[in-house]
């Protein structure tokens, strides 16, 4: 089971890099379920339903509230990946021959790294 989150506080987001940060943690949890880390993929889905399921609220228009701590479980979970894809090698296809994966992969950390910076940003707005 899943830890309860200690931080209740929401803060407001743009839709629109809501709609990233799914996209991100997506195939975050893609690369954890490919790369043989059942737990961490299981967490980045429940992260994708939680923020799909923000978006997908009454009422919601160009901006909506998000808790502070999907944000940070996200942040947390999407450089995890990028650190793996990185240092141990996780690739989105690991079949162990080469068709140019790598050049995903290597593609694919700088673009985590900005997307987990951007939940991290947004969360920011909550302590100050
Ligand atoms: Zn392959």
């Amino acid at each position: 089971m899943r830890p309860v989150r200690v931080d209740a506080r929401t803060v407001s987001a743009a839709v629109r890099v809501l709609g990233r940060l799914v996209m991100a943690v997506a195939q975050a949890g893609k690369y954890a379920s490919l790369n043989g880390d059942g737990r961490a993929a299981a967490q980045a889905m429940d992260l994708a339903t939680e923020l799909g399921a923000a978006l997908a609220a009454d009422r919601v228009g160009e901006e909506t509230e998000v808790p502070v701590g999907l944000l940070d479980e996200l942040a947390q979970v999407v450089e995890s990946v990028a650190g793996k894809i990185e240092s141990e090698g996780w690739s989105i296809c690991p079949c162990g021959e080469a068709h140019e994966q790598d050049e995903v992969d290597v593609e694919v950390v700088p673009v985590m790294r900005t997307d987990a910076g951007l939940a991290r940003q947004l969360r920011a707005g909550a302590d100050s």
